[in-house]
Protein backbone atom coordinates (compact mmCIF):
# COMPACT_ATOMS: atom_id res chain seq x y z
CA UNK A 1 0.00 0.00 0.00
CA UNK A 2 1.72 2.86 -0.85
CA UNK A 3 0.16 6.69 -0.19
CA UNK A 4 0.23 9.43 -3.33
CA UNK A 5 1.15 12.10 -0.89
CA UNK A 6 4.49 13.33 -0.11
CA UNK A 7 5.21 14.85 3.51
CA UNK A 8 7.37 17.80 4.47
CA UNK A 9 9.07 16.03 7.09
CA UNK A 10 8.44 12.84 8.76
CA UNK A 11 9.59 12.21 12.39
CA UNK A 12 10.35 8.84 13.62
CA UNK A 13 9.95 8.28 17.36
CA UNK A 14 7.76 9.63 20.23
CA UNK A 15 10.68 10.41 22.99
CA UNK A 16 12.35 13.39 23.57
CA UNK A 17 14.27 13.50 20.22
CA UNK A 18 11.09 13.65 18.62
CA UNK A 19 9.15 15.11 20.31
CA UNK A 20 11.36 18.27 20.17
CA UNK A 21 11.79 17.88 16.92
CA UNK A 22 7.68 17.64 16.01
CA UNK A 23 7.37 20.67 18.06
CA UNK A 24 9.89 22.77 16.32
CA UNK A 25 8.72 21.69 12.62
CA UNK A 26 5.50 21.90 13.57
CA UNK A 27 5.79 25.68 14.88
CA UNK A 28 7.54 26.30 11.59
CA UNK A 29 4.47 25.02 9.45
CA UNK A 30 5.66 22.26 8.63
CA UNK A 31 2.47 20.09 9.30
CA UNK A 32 4.88 16.90 10.39
CA UNK A 33 3.97 13.91 10.66
CA UNK A 34 5.33 11.60 13.77
CA UNK A 35 5.81 7.80 13.61
CA UNK A 36 4.73 5.90 17.40
CA UNK A 37 6.69 2.93 17.62
CA UNK A 38 6.28 -0.04 20.19
CA UNK A 39 7.25 2.63 23.21
CA UNK A 40 4.85 5.92 22.75
CA UNK A 41 6.77 8.01 24.51
CA UNK A 42 10.52 6.49 24.77
CA UNK A 43 12.33 5.45 27.83
CA UNK A 44 11.69 8.38 29.95
CA UNK A 45 7.61 7.08 30.29
CA UNK A 46 9.47 3.80 32.19
CA UNK A 47 11.07 6.45 34.80
CA UNK A 48 9.75 7.90 37.69
CA UNK A 49 10.82 11.16 38.59
CA UNK A 50 13.04 13.46 36.06
CA UNK A 51 15.54 15.15 38.80
CA UNK A 52 17.55 16.95 36.36
CA UNK A 53 15.44 18.10 33.28
CA UNK A 54 16.16 21.80 33.47
CA UNK A 55 12.86 24.19 34.48
CA UNK A 56 11.76 21.39 37.16
CA UNK A 57 13.46 22.11 40.31
CA UNK A 58 11.21 19.87 42.06
CA UNK A 59 11.25 17.59 39.74
CA UNK A 60 8.84 16.00 36.80
CA UNK A 61 6.98 12.66 36.59
CA UNK A 62 8.92 11.09 33.04
CA UNK A 63 5.17 10.37 31.95
CA UNK A 64 3.87 13.26 32.69
CA UNK A 65 7.00 14.82 30.84
CA UNK A 66 6.53 12.81 27.87
CA UNK A 67 2.75 13.96 27.59
CA UNK A 68 3.27 17.79 27.86
CA UNK A 69 5.68 17.08 25.03
CA UNK A 70 3.43 15.86 22.73
CA UNK A 71 0.52 18.40 23.94
CA UNK A 72 2.72 20.86 22.70
CA UNK A 73 3.42 19.29 19.71
CA UNK A 74 0.25 18.06 18.55
CA UNK A 75 -0.63 22.54 19.81
CA UNK A 76 1.68 23.20 16.34
CA UNK A 77 -0.37 20.63 13.98
CA UNK A 78 2.01 17.71 14.78
CA UNK A 79 -0.15 14.37 13.49
CA UNK A 80 0.19 11.20 15.15
CA UNK A 81 0.11 7.65 13.29
CA UNK A 82 1.44 3.74 14.11
CA UNK A 83 4.02 2.80 12.26
CA UNK A 84 7.33 0.22 12.97
CA UNK A 85 9.47 1.27 10.02
CA UNK A 86 11.26 -2.01 8.92
CA UNK A 87 13.05 -1.10 5.77
CA UNK A 88 14.21 2.60 4.07
CA UNK A 89 14.66 3.16 0.76
CA UNK A 90 17.01 6.74 0.68
CA UNK A 91 17.86 6.05 -3.02
CA UNK A 92 15.66 8.86 -4.89
CA UNK A 93 13.49 11.66 -3.84
CA UNK A 94 10.88 11.67 -2.05
CA UNK A 95 12.68 9.52 0.28
CA UNK A 96 10.72 5.95 1.20
CA UNK A 97 9.89 4.57 4.82
CA UNK A 98 8.58 1.08 4.66
CA UNK A 99 6.24 -0.70 7.52
CA UNK A 100 4.93 -3.73 6.11
CA UNK A 101 2.93 -3.27 3.34
CA UNK A 102 2.92 0.61 3.49
CA UNK A 103 5.38 2.89 2.20
CA UNK A 104 5.41 7.30 3.37
CA UNK A 105 6.74 9.25 1.22
CA UNK A 106 8.62 11.90 2.75
CA UNK A 107 10.85 15.20 1.71
CA UNK A 108 12.80 15.29 4.82
CA UNK A 109 13.67 12.72 7.43
CA UNK A 110 14.22 12.79 11.14
CA UNK A 111 15.23 9.31 12.83
CA UNK A 112 14.85 9.27 16.77
CA UNK A 113 14.18 5.62 17.60
CA UNK A 114 16.44 5.52 20.49
CA UNK A 115 17.60 2.55 21.96
CA UNK A 116 15.96 -0.44 23.62
CA UNK A 117 17.27 -2.58 27.21
CA UNK A 118 19.98 -4.45 26.41
CA UNK A 119 19.23 -8.09 27.85
CA UNK A 120 22.24 -10.67 29.18
CA UNK A 121 20.68 -13.79 27.20
CA UNK A 122 21.40 -16.18 29.87
CA UNK A 123 19.12 -19.41 30.31
CA UNK A 124 15.52 -18.24 31.67
CA UNK A 125 15.72 -14.65 30.69
CA UNK A 126 13.46 -15.01 27.65
CA UNK A 127 10.96 -17.69 28.58
CA UNK A 128 10.50 -15.34 31.85
CA UNK A 129 10.09 -12.71 30.06
CA UNK A 130 7.50 -9.63 30.66
CA UNK A 131 4.78 -11.36 33.79
CA UNK A 132 6.98 -13.98 34.69
CA UNK A 133 9.77 -12.29 36.96
CA UNK A 134 11.71 -11.08 34.64
CA UNK A 135 11.68 -7.35 33.58
CA UNK A 136 13.71 -4.28 32.41
CA UNK A 137 11.56 -1.86 33.67
CA UNK A 138 11.32 -1.06 38.11
CA UNK A 139 9.12 1.65 37.42
CA UNK A 140 6.42 -0.27 35.75
CA UNK A 141 6.70 -3.64 37.66
CA UNK A 142 8.30 -2.89 41.17
CA UNK A 143 4.86 -2.92 42.83
CA UNK A 144 4.46 -6.51 41.93
CA UNK A 145 7.30 -7.41 44.32
CA UNK A 146 5.85 -6.07 47.14
CA UNK A 147 7.75 -7.79 50.46
CA UNK A 148 9.90 -9.75 48.11
CA UNK A 149 13.25 -10.62 47.33
CA UNK A 150 14.52 -9.02 44.09
CA UNK A 151 17.54 -9.09 41.67
CA UNK A 152 18.75 -5.94 39.47
CA UNK A 153 21.71 -6.77 37.68
CA UNK A 154 24.12 -4.19 36.27
CA UNK A 155 26.70 -1.62 37.78
CA UNK A 156 25.33 1.96 35.79
CA UNK A 157 23.13 4.74 36.91
CA UNK A 158 19.64 2.89 35.45
CA UNK A 159 21.10 -0.02 37.75
CA UNK A 160 21.09 1.61 40.69
CA UNK A 161 18.56 3.85 40.08
CA UNK A 162 16.18 0.55 39.35
CA UNK A 163 17.63 -0.99 42.76
CA UNK A 164 16.77 2.42 44.90
CA UNK A 165 12.96 2.44 43.19
CA UNK A 166 12.37 -1.45 44.44
CA UNK A 167 13.20 -0.65 47.94
CA UNK A 168 10.21 1.05 48.44
CA UNK A 169 8.42 -2.61 47.67
CA UNK A 170 10.95 -5.32 47.73
CA UNK A 171 12.11 -6.83 51.16
CA UNK A 172 15.46 -7.11 49.70
CA UNK A 173 17.59 -5.57 47.02
CA UNK A 174 20.46 -7.67 45.45
CA UNK A 175 22.41 -5.66 42.75
CA UNK A 176 24.24 -8.16 40.83
CA UNK A 177 27.29 -6.51 39.25
CA UNK A 178 30.51 -8.15 37.53
CA UNK A 179 32.71 -5.40 38.81
CA UNK A 180 33.86 -4.68 42.70
CA UNK A 181 32.63 -0.89 41.66
CA UNK A 182 29.30 0.69 40.21
CA UNK A 183 29.93 2.53 37.07
CA UNK A 184 27.20 4.97 37.84
CA UNK A 185 27.70 8.42 39.07
CA UNK A 186 28.67 8.69 42.33
CA UNK A 187 25.79 10.12 43.95
CA UNK A 188 23.94 7.81 42.87
CA UNK A 189 26.44 5.01 43.95
CA UNK A 190 26.72 6.21 47.27
CA UNK A 191 23.02 6.08 47.77
CA UNK A 192 22.57 2.64 46.52
CA UNK A 193 25.75 0.96 48.13
CA UNK A 194 24.31 2.65 51.39
CA UNK A 195 20.56 1.52 51.41
CA UNK A 196 20.30 -1.15 54.30
CA UNK A 197 18.04 -2.71 51.80
CA UNK A 198 20.37 -3.24 48.99
CA UNK A 199 23.17 -5.95 48.88
CA UNK A 200 25.75 -5.71 46.49
CA UNK A 201 26.51 -8.95 45.00
CA UNK A 202 30.30 -7.51 43.77
CA UNK A 203 32.43 -9.71 41.07
CA UNK A 204 29.28 -11.84 39.91
CA UNK A 205 28.16 -12.74 36.61
CA UNK A 206 24.24 -13.77 36.01
CA UNK A 207 24.04 -17.80 35.06
CA UNK A 208 20.73 -18.92 34.55
CA UNK A 209 17.18 -17.39 35.59
CA UNK A 210 15.89 -20.44 37.61
CA UNK A 211 11.78 -21.59 37.76
CA UNK A 212 11.39 -22.10 33.42
CA UNK A 213 9.76 -25.56 34.80
CA UNK A 214 7.07 -23.70 37.39
CA UNK A 215 6.23 -20.73 34.95
CA UNK A 216 7.71 -17.97 37.49
CA UNK A 217 11.17 -16.33 38.57
CA UNK A 218 12.33 -18.51 41.82
CA UNK A 219 16.20 -17.78 41.92
CA UNK A 220 18.89 -15.90 39.94
CA UNK A 221 22.01 -18.21 39.59
CA UNK A 222 25.48 -16.29 39.84
CA UNK A 223 28.99 -17.04 39.68
CA UNK A 224 31.71 -15.51 41.44
CA UNK A 225 34.16 -14.59 38.43
CA UNK A 226 37.42 -14.92 40.54
CA UNK A 227 36.22 -18.47 42.50
CA UNK A 228 33.75 -19.35 40.00
CA UNK A 229 31.46 -20.85 42.64
CA UNK A 230 28.16 -20.77 42.35
CA UNK A 231 25.37 -19.31 43.98
CA UNK A 232 21.15 -19.19 43.51
CA UNK A 233 19.80 -15.79 45.20
CA UNK A 234 16.17 -16.44 46.16
CA UNK A 235 14.67 -14.10 43.88
CA UNK A 236 11.16 -13.69 42.93
CA UNK A 237 11.98 -10.98 40.29
CA UNK A 238 15.02 -10.00 37.91
CA UNK A 239 15.53 -6.55 36.99
CA UNK A 240 17.76 -6.24 33.66
CA UNK A 241 19.57 -2.51 33.53
CA UNK A 242 22.69 -3.55 31.63
CA UNK A 243 22.06 -0.52 29.20
CA UNK A 244 20.67 -0.13 25.70
CA UNK A 245 20.97 -1.19 22.41
CA UNK A 246 20.34 1.42 19.68
CA UNK A 247 17.39 0.94 17.26
CA UNK A 248 19.48 1.71 14.22
CA UNK A 249 18.92 -2.04 12.23
CA UNK A 250 16.26 -0.64 9.75
CA UNK A 251 18.20 2.10 8.52
CA UNK A 252 21.20 0.78 8.63
CA UNK A 253 22.44 -0.07 5.59
CA UNK A 254 21.92 2.84 3.99
CA UNK A 255 22.49 5.36 6.89
CA UNK A 256 26.01 4.63 8.31
CA UNK A 257 26.43 3.38 11.95
CA UNK A 258 29.31 2.73 14.23
CA UNK A 259 30.46 -0.71 15.88
CA UNK A 260 27.58 -0.43 18.56
CA UNK A 261 25.21 0.28 15.96
CA UNK A 262 24.86 3.88 16.71
CA UNK A 263 24.01 6.12 13.88
CA UNK A 264 27.58 7.82 12.77
CA UNK A 265 26.52 11.56 11.29
CA UNK A 266 28.33 12.75 8.76
CA UNK A 267 30.45 16.29 7.95
CA UNK A 268 31.65 16.57 11.20
CA UNK A 269 27.83 17.28 12.38
CA UNK A 270 26.05 15.19 15.33
CA UNK A 271 22.62 14.98 13.73
CA UNK A 272 23.15 14.71 10.28
CA UNK A 273 23.38 11.79 7.96
CA UNK A 274 25.24 10.82 5.01
CA UNK A 275 22.07 11.14 3.21
CA UNK A 276 20.53 14.59 2.42
CA UNK A 277 17.78 15.63 3.98
CA UNK A 278 17.82 12.64 6.47
CA UNK A 279 18.91 13.35 10.38
CA UNK A 280 19.32 11.74 13.43
CA UNK A 281 18.59 12.74 16.98
CA UNK A 282 18.74 11.20 20.65
CA UNK A 283 19.41 7.99 21.99
CA UNK A 284 19.55 6.22 18.48
CA UNK A 285 22.99 8.51 17.74
CA UNK A 286 24.45 9.37 20.94
CA UNK A 287 26.23 7.01 23.14
CA UNK A 288 28.02 9.65 25.48
CA UNK A 289 25.61 11.68 26.94
CA UNK A 290 22.26 9.94 26.89
CA UNK A 291 20.17 12.00 28.35
CA UNK A 292 16.69 13.45 28.23
CA UNK A 293 17.80 16.76 27.59
CA UNK A 294 20.53 16.34 25.37
CA UNK A 295 18.19 14.09 23.26
CA UNK A 296 15.91 16.91 22.77
CA UNK A 297 19.03 19.19 21.76
CA UNK A 298 19.15 17.02 18.88
CA UNK A 299 16.06 17.07 18.07
CA UNK A 300 15.56 20.79 17.99
CA UNK A 301 18.80 20.84 16.02
CA UNK A 302 17.73 17.83 13.52
CA UNK A 303 14.18 19.97 13.01
CA UNK A 304 16.25 23.50 12.47
CA UNK A 305 18.47 21.30 9.86
CA UNK A 306 15.51 19.86 8.36
CA UNK A 307 13.36 22.90 7.89
CA UNK A 308 16.69 24.88 6.04
CA UNK A 309 16.77 21.96 4.09
CA UNK A 310 13.29 21.62 2.77
CA UNK A 311 13.35 25.69 2.35
CA UNK A 312 16.32 25.21 -0.24
CA UNK A 313 14.99 22.22 -2.15
CA UNK A 314 11.42 22.89 -2.32
CA UNK A 315 9.58 22.29 1.03
P1 LIG B 1 25.62 1.79 31.35
O1 LIG B 1 26.09 3.04 32.01
O2 LIG B 1 26.15 1.41 30.03
O3 LIG B 1 25.84 0.60 32.38
C1 LIG B 1 25.59 -0.73 32.03
C2 LIG B 1 26.03 -1.62 33.19
O4 LIG B 1 25.69 -2.97 32.89
C3 LIG B 1 27.53 -1.55 33.44
O5 LIG B 1 27.76 -1.52 34.83
C4 LIG B 1 28.03 -2.84 32.81
O6 LIG B 1 29.14 -3.38 33.49
C5 LIG B 1 26.86 -3.79 32.98
N1 LIG B 1 26.79 -4.79 31.90
C6 LIG B 1 26.79 -4.57 30.56
N2 LIG B 1 26.65 -5.73 29.89
C7 LIG B 1 26.55 -6.70 30.82
C8 LIG B 1 26.35 -8.09 30.77
N3 LIG B 1 26.24 -8.75 29.60
N4 LIG B 1 26.28 -8.78 31.94
C9 LIG B 1 26.38 -8.14 33.12
N5 LIG B 1 26.54 -6.81 33.25
C10 LIG B 1 26.62 -6.09 32.11
O7 LIG B 1 24.01 1.83 31.14
P2 LIG B 1 22.89 2.56 32.01
O8 LIG B 1 23.05 2.31 33.46
O9 LIG B 1 21.61 2.15 31.36
O10 LIG B 1 23.11 4.11 31.76
C11 LIG B 1 23.13 4.62 30.42
C12 LIG B 1 23.33 6.13 30.45
O11 LIG B 1 22.18 6.79 31.00
C13 LIG B 1 24.52 6.57 31.31
O12 LIG B 1 25.12 7.66 30.70
C14 LIG B 1 23.86 6.97 32.61
O13 LIG B 1 24.64 7.89 33.33
C15 LIG B 1 22.54 7.55 32.13
N6 LIG B 1 21.52 7.42 33.19
C16 LIG B 1 21.41 8.44 34.11
C17 LIG B 1 20.48 8.34 35.13
C18 LIG B 1 20.38 9.47 36.12
O14 LIG B 1 21.16 10.41 36.04
N7 LIG B 1 19.45 9.43 37.07
C19 LIG B 1 19.66 7.21 35.26
C20 LIG B 1 19.81 6.18 34.31
C21 LIG B 1 20.75 6.29 33.31
P3 LIG B 1 30.58 -2.63 33.48
O15 LIG B 1 30.44 -1.48 34.43
O16 LIG B 1 31.51 -3.68 33.95
O17 LIG B 1 30.81 -2.21 32.06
Amino acid sequence: MSSSTVENVVIIGTGCAGLTAAIYTGRANLNPLVLEGPLPGGQLTTTSEVENFPGFPEGVDGFQLMDNLRKQATKFGTRFEQALIDRVDFTSMPRKLIAGDRTILAKAVIIATGASPRMTGIPGEKELYGGKGVTTCATCDGAFYRKMDVAVIGGGDSAAEEALFLTRFASKVYLVHRRNELRASRIMAERATSHPKIQCVWDSVPVSVEGVKEGSVSGLKVRHVNTNAETVLPVKGVFVAIGHVPNTKPFAPPLAVDEGGYFKPAHGSHIQTNVPGVYVAGDCADHVYRQAITAAGMGCAAAIEAERWLAEHGG
